[in-house]
């Protein structure tokens, strides 16, 4: 009787271990199952309503690049504001992808690019997304006044001052010069830099100077300097050497705090041509503050590049039967 009673009481009690097994194992594929369907939707979710097709696709590819050096960079020192005017032609993405892999590579940099058109081009905004690098992407259109035409001479007007002003004015309108430490610099698309002049400008406590590679019809335009002193004395300038400061654009950096204390630094269309980078630096500044750079400004790490405009006589030929070579392709 008591095997009886023991034999009947263990079979429910393994039927209902059984049944428990079951509902467990049912219980945990469930959840697997939902875990991952959720998982799966809040995935696809993100990347539906954070982006349009344009950032999504630009996004995804720049995941792609480079990943072992954006994030990585930080020097602690201060960041470096580069501003660069670009405008739309056939070598702009080569200019732009050119700089951005140099810039990709310089710590605590911020990159404000200033576009001389109506509205952001989805060429420049891809661009910036693809290369990581912490940046502001702004418009301001030259207006059709001072604009130059394919066939005007380079010099007829200045180029690039309504985008550098609109820089000027960001950088007012969002740093505070007691927070923020910065130097700011003016880098043209088709500039040719060397990491080392990064470095060089990042210790600018007022206006640092250094020499420019074939500019000014010279191989080098650069300062001269005191051999007592170590000051700057002069330039070996031979373009227009009347000049207040007869150096290129590429040729100087501005203390981030100095220029925030100066708001009426800026560039104009109403001085004679050259004198840009004398327009906004004497209100800053003095020839005998510059700071020397560069090795005592006996080494180059800019050089004034200018880009040949390509022969594109085909591809024109190719436009006249309404065909185009780069049909449905960014170049
Ligand atoms: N630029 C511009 N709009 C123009 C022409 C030039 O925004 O219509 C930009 C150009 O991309 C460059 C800067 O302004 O970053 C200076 O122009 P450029 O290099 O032609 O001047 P240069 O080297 O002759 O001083
Ligand atoms: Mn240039």
């Amino acid at each position: 009787m008591s095997s009886d009673s023991s034999g009947n009481a263990a079979l429910p009690c393994q039927d209902m271990r059984r049944r428990y097994r079951k509902k467990l194992f049912v219980i945990v594929i469930f959840s697997l199952v939902a875990g991952m369907v959720y998982w799966l939707y809040q995935y696809d979710h993100r990347i539906d309503t954070s982006a349009d097709d344009l950032l999504k696709e630009a996004l995804l590819e720049c995941y792609k690049t480079k990943p072992q050096i954006r994030g990585q960079l930080h020097s602690d020192g201060p960041t470096i504001y580069a501003i660069t005017p670009t405008y739309s032609r056939p070598v702009q993405k080569a200019e732009l992808t050119r700089l951005s892999h140099t810039f990709m590579l310089v710590p605590d940099f911020h990159w404000i690019i200033v576009e001389d058109a109506p509205s952001p081009t989805s060429l420049v905004t891809k661009l910036l997304l693809r290369s990581g690098i912490p940046h502001t992407q702004l418009v301001a259109a030259t207006p059709k006044k001072w604009k130059l035409k394919e066939k005007d001479a380079n010099w007829k007007y200045p180029r690039g001052v309504i985008q550098r002003n609109r820089a000027l004015e960001w950088l007012r309108e969002n740093l505070d010069a007691n927070r923020d430490k910065g130097v700011v610099y003016f880098a043209d698309d088709d500039n040719a830099y060397s990491l080392e002049i990064f470095e060089e400008m990042r210790s600018t406590k007022g206006v640092s100077v250094w020499p420019v590679g074939l500019v000014g019809g010279l191989m080098v335009e650069k300062p001269l300097l005191n051999a007592t002193t170590g000051r700057v004395a002069g330039w070996n300038s031979a373009w227009k050497p009347e000049r207040p400061f007869p150096i290129d654009m590429a040729g100087f950096a501005i203390n981030l705090e100095l220029l925030l204390h100066h708001p009426e630094a800026k560039f104009s269309f109403d001085v004679e041509g050259g004198y840009q980078e004398s327009e906004i630096l004497r209100h800053i500044t003095t020839r005998d503050k510059l700071e020397p750079k560069a090795d005592k400004c006996t080494k180059v790490y800019v050089w004034h590049t200018r880009t040949e405009p390509p022969k594109l006589n085909q591809e024109q030929l190719l436009q006249k039967k309404g065909k185009r070579s780069d049909e449905g392709m960014e170049v």
